[in-house]
């Protein structure tokens, strides 16, 4: 079996554990990989992509320009690398961080006359090294930007599960994540990307419906 029908078989196990109508989506974080490795998953039929640096998505892209691969950005974002990212043209950015940074996304894709899909990133676990909004704020800076951001199509949200060894904090997080994405389901959020190689299982248990999968798929 290659790592990529294991994962999808966990996957599936998971998912009609939790809801036997979820469609989750799998992602591949292919930041550790080179654009050959990115082109032998996609023979075997994954067609979802994840890169966390902007360069790299850009130089891989090139690549494989040839393919049909969905693109999504998933790393932080810098604001001198914003028009590099526009012109990739990712199908989604999992990886908003704040009103600032959707801001100053929207002035560039408008400028260049174009709509950008992507996610709120919540610091569901509120740690002082990661990005993202805290949940408690999460709602309000959904709507600013969904009320004043024009370019931008908000899609749903993102989080990275706590770091902790503990599975208990990593569900928490999770459940804190989820439950602000059922609250901004009335404002047509559809996805809640949450889920790793290490905590995948527990993220669909939660109700994410949006996994990001690096290490587990591209291991020997
Ligand atoms: C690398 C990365 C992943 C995948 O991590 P693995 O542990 O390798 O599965 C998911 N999300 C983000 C934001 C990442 O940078």
């Amino acid at each position: 079996m290659t790592n990529l029908e294991s994962v999808i078989e966990r996957i599936e196990k998971a998912r009609l554990a939790y809801d036997n109508k979820a469609i989750i989506k799998l992602v591949a974080a292919s930041k550790y990989v080179n654009a050959d490795s990115i082109k032998e998953l996609y023979e075997e039929g994954q067609r979802a992509f994840g890169e966390n640096k902007i360069q790299d998505m850009k130089e891989k892209e090139s690549a494989l320009s040839e393919l049909p691969i969905e693109w999504h950005f998933i790393g932080r974002i810098q604001t001198n690398k914003i028009n590099m990212m526009l012109d990739a043209k990712p199908f989604l950015i999992h990886s908003i961080d704040s009103y600032e940074t959707a801001a100053e996304i929207n002035k560039r894709a408008n400028v260049k006359n174009m709509q950008i899909n992507a996610l709120l990133q919540i610091n569901s676990a509120k740690e002082d090294t990661k990005a993202g909004v805290l949940p408690e704020l999460a709602i309000d800076e959904y709507c600013k930007i969904t009320q004043n951001l024009p370019n931008i199509n908000l899609k749903g949200v993102m989080t990275i599960g706590a770091h902790s060894e503990e599975k208990k904090d990593i569900q928490e997080s999770f459940e804190v994540c989820k439950k602000i994405f059922n609250e901004l389901k009335k404002y047509d959020a559809k996805i809640c990307s949450m889920g790793m190689s290490s905590d995948f299982e527990l993220a669909i248990a939660s109700g994410s419906n949006m996994l990001r999968v690096g290490s587990i798929l591209f291991s020997k």
